[in-house]
C-alpha cells in the first residue's frame, strides 16, 4: 500500500523521521519519500500490511492508515493513494484542455477497487500553483469520472456533506494526485483539545516541528508568547518531564490557553503566566529553551511596533536563555536586527508554510 501524507511545507523531513518511528515500532517493512514527486508538504509512505494477533488468537489486518492518523503529531491527512500523475504543461493549458487530461486520467483508474458502488462518496480537490482551473472545478471534472466508472458497476451514490469515502484529488503545480482521504473532512492539525480558537494560532504540526528543532532535553521550557498555548500543549502532550511554562499578555487569550490545557488534559503540567514577554527576567530566572511564534503585527498590534517589542524581548531573552531559542515569524528584519544585537547566533534558518505565507523560522543559541 502506498499512503501519499500530508504536512507543512518545510518540515517534511520531520513528518519522515515521524512516519519512520512510527512504522518501525509497528515493524513492518517500509519505505518513506519526502516530496514524491518533488512536491513540498508531501510525504509517500509504502509499507506492507500489518497484522496483529487478537485475544481470542486470530490474525487480524491493522490499518496502518488508522495508526498514523491516530498517532502522529506532524501529519495532517492520510492519504491511500490511487495514482499519481504528472502532466507536463498543465498550467499553461486552457480550462477545457486542462480538466479533460484530469477527466481521461481518472476514468482509466480502477477506482472502484477502493469504493464499493453502495457506498456513498464526494470528491474533496486541493489546488496549488499557478493553473488556468479552479478546485472546484477539479472536484466536479474527478467526481464525474469517477461516477461514470463506478456506473459500469451499479448505482453510484453521490453525498457531498457526510459521504462514506472520501476521494481527493489534489493538482500541485503539475503533479496530480488522487487517493482516498482516511483522515475525514477534519486535518489532524485542527486538534480536539482546541475549545478556545486564538485569531492567530499556530498549527499544532508546526509547533511540534518547532519542538524538535528546538530538541528539548527536560531542562526549563518556555513559550512567551505562549497565545492560546499550541506549543506548550503539545510539549505536554508529548510526556515532557522538565517544567513548561507559557507567558501571555493578554488575560483573555491566557485564559483560552488554561481552557485549551484542561481539554487536552495537560493542565496540571503547564505553569501559566501572564505578563509581558519584554519584562521575561522579572517572571523566570533562567530557562533551557525558548520557543515562539512571534508577533507579526497583521493580526495582532501596529506592524510599526514590532521592531522594538522584538529588540527588547530578545535583550531580555539573552539574560535567561541557557541553551536554544526557536522563533517563527514573518518579520525577518526585525528577528534578524534582534537576533545580532543582543549577541545571539543563528545556528540554523527553514522555511515553513503557515497560513499561505511561507514563514521564517530561526533556532538561535
Ligand atoms: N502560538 C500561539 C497560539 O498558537 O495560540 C499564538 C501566538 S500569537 C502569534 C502571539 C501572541 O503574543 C499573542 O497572543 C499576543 O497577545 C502575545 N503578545 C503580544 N505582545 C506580547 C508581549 N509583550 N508579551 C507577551 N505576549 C505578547
Amino acid at each position: 500500500m502506498r499512503l501519499i501524507l500530508t504536512t507543512s511545507r518545510g518540515i517534511e523531513d520531520f513528518a519522515r523521521a515521524e512516519v519512520e518511528r512510527l512504522l518501525s515500532d509497528l515493524g513492518v517493512p517500509f519505505r518513506v519519500e519526502e516530496k514524491p514527486l518533488g512536491v513540498e508538504g508531501r510525504v509517500l509512505t509504502e509499507v506492507d500490511r500489518a497484522f496483529y494477533t487478537d485475544e481470542k488468537g486470530r490474525k487480524r489486518e491493522l490499518s496502518v492508515s488508522t495508526y498514523l492518523n491516530e498517532r502522529s503529531r506532524l501529519l495532517h491527512r492520510v492519504i491511500v493513494e490511487i495514482a499519481s500523475e504528472r502532466f507536463e504543461g498543465i498550467g499553461e493549458d486552457e480550462p477545457e484542455r486542462a480538466l479533460r487530461r484530469i477527466k481521461e486520467f481518472v476514468a482509466s483508474l480502477p477506482v472502484e477497487r477502493f469504493v464499493k458502488v453502495s457506498e456513498s462518496f464526494a470528491v474533496r480537490s486541493f489546488r496549488r500553483g499557478e493553473h488556468k482551473i479552479t478546485s472546484v472545478d477539479i472536484a466536479k471534472t474527478v467526481g464525474k469520472a469517477i461516477f461514470e466508472r463506478l456506473e459500469r458497476f451499479g448505482t453510484p451514490k453521490v453525498n457531498l456533506d457526510h459521504p462514506a469515502v472520501i476521494f481527493r484529488a489534489e493538482l500541485i503545480g503539475e503533479v496530480f494526485f488522487l487517493g482516498i482521504d482516511t483522515t475525514g473532512d477534519s486535518s489532524l492539525h485542527k486538534r480536539p483539545w482546541r475549545v478556545y480558537d486564538h485569531p492567530a494560532h499556530l498549527k499544532a504540526s508546526i509547533a511540534n516541528a518547532l519542538i524538535e528543532l528546538a530538541e528539548p532535553d527536560g531542562g526549563p521550557f518556555i513559550d512567551p508568547f505562549c497565545g492560546s498555548g499550541t506549543i506548550p500543549i503539545e510539549l505536554a502532550l508529548r510526556g515532557y518531564g522538565g517544567k513548561i511554562i507559557g507567558l501571555e499578555k493578554f488575560r483573555k487569550h491566557l485564559n483560552g490557553a488554561k481552557m485549551n490545557a484542561l481539554s487536552a488534559g495537560v493542565l496540571e503540567g503547564i505553569e501559566f503566566i501572564l505578563g509581558d514577554a519584554t519584562r521575561l527576567s522579572d517572571y523566570v530566572e533562567s530557562v533551557d529553551f525558548a520557543v515562539s511564534n512571534l508577533p507579526y503585527g497583521l493580526k495582532i498590534g501596529r506592524k510599526s511596533a514590532i521592531p522594538k517589542l522584538y529588540m527588547d524581548f530578545f535583550g531580555e531573552l539573552a539574560k535567561v536563555l541557557e541553551k536554544r531559542g526557536v522563533f517563527i515569524t514573518t518579520e525577518k528584519r526585525a528577528i534578524e536586527r534582534a537576533i545580532e544585537e543582543n549577541g545571539f547566533e543563528v545556528k540554523h534558518h527553514r522555511l515553513i508554510g503557515h497560513g499561505g505565507l511561507m514563514v521564517h523560522t530561526y533556532v538561535i543559541g
